[in-house]
């Protein structure tokens, strides 16, 4: 059983007789407070060798295990408040090691207004992981969900794509492609420290008719929103948005194109606006200084598809990354 069997079959079932819990279907939970304002709460957590390499320094590793959640929060258009925060060190970790961490997450709270407001500290045999839960707060009534998109709405995506799992590929020296230090250094750098699009989700309220963050590959999350929306969705590969490093890459080499539309770790925001308020995205990604780009368009029946060049339904094998698939 992949994960998503897994959450469906045996942890579903336990948020029945909790509508704020959505199902377990979407980035977050929503906890109402009051007439006016819902909590949105969400958790993530990372392992070495599973969401980061290893090597990397204590500071982006903690800037990583905050933003991932910040994304959640983003999209469900909710404002950063505070967190809550578990590591589990194991024993070759010391207090300067800490220390750089620590000095990590005091950067990433400036930038984006949250606090630590608890958590655990334990030793573990295992290897290094982190677990974070982050409280944002919406509008009552308003948080972005998945399930709200219509057939015939336009899809967007902010960013570029794809940046992130080329990165990776780069790190493990599974591309032979010769590159400018620069491009190589910007999709690397895309890998290691997501931005999440914590303002963008909040303007989002009210215009978007469905949102998620792509966290595990276009395809796949796409697919997401086709079934809680009960809509299905054509994207076109040639509308999807690259970097000038990623489309370096797939130009000399396209065998790498599945690493733009079901490589993992974009942290963009998907999300759906009906053909009438188009308009108003080209305004906001102008305002916000963010691409938003018209990716296709949902349709009435099911399922999630991308089109080649030539119209065609491109050939997927995997449309996302899972955990426990082998
Ligand atoms: P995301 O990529 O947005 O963080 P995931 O794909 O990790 O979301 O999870 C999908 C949904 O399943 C989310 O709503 C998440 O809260 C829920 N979920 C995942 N694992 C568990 C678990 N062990 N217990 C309860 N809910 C879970
Ligand atoms: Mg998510």
């Amino acid at each position: 059983m992949d994960e998503f069997a897994l959450i469906r079959e045996f942890f579903a079932p336990l948020s029945r007789g909790f509508d704020g819990g959505l199902g377990l279907t979407d980035d977050a939970a929503i906890l109402p407070c009051s007439n006016e304002v819902d909590f949105i709460v969400t958790k993530d957590a990372l392992s070495e060798g599973v969401h980061f390499i290893g090597t990397e320094s204590p500071r982006l590793l903690a800037q990583k295990a905050l933003r991932v959640n910040l994304s959640d929060l983003a999209a469900m258009g909710a404002k950063p408040m505070a967190y809550l925060l578990a590591v589990m060190l194991p024993h070759h970790v010391d207090s300067a090691w800490v220390a750089e961490f620590a000095r990590g997450l005091q950067e990433d709270q400036d930038t984006f207004g949250i606090y630590l407001a608890g958590g655990d500290t334990i030793a573990t045999k295992g290897p290094l992981t982190f677990s974070i839960t982050a409280i944002g707060t919406a509008p009552a009534g308003k948080a972005l969900r998945r399930s709200h998109a219509q057939a015939g709405d336009r899809i967007f995506v902010t960013g570029t794509l794809g940046d992130s799992a080329l990165g990776l590929e780069l790190l493990h020296r599974k591309i032979n492609i010769a590159m400018q230090k620069e491009a190589r250094q910007f999709l690397e750098s895309r890998y290691f420290l997501p931005e999440p699009r914590v303002a963008a989700g909040q303007r989002l309220i009210s215009l978007a008719t469905s949102c998620m963050d792509i966290s595990d590959g276009l395809v796949q999350d796409m697919s997401h929103i086709c079934r809680a929306s009960e809509t299905g969705a054509v994207m076109e590969i040639q509308k999807l948005p690259l970097s000038s490093a990623a489309r370096t890459l797939v130009q000399e080499d396209a065998s790498l194109w599945p690493a733009i539309f079901s490589g993992g770790d974009d942290y963009e925001l998907l999300f759906t606006v009906p053909e009438a308020r188009v308009p108003e995205v080209a305004s906001l990604a102008d305002e916000l200084k963010l691409p938003m780009t018209d990716i296709g368009h949902m349709k009435a029946e099911s399922g999630a598809t991308l089109l080649d060049d030539r119209g065609k339904p491109v050939k997927i094998d995997a449309p996302g990354f899972r955990h426990f698939v082998t």
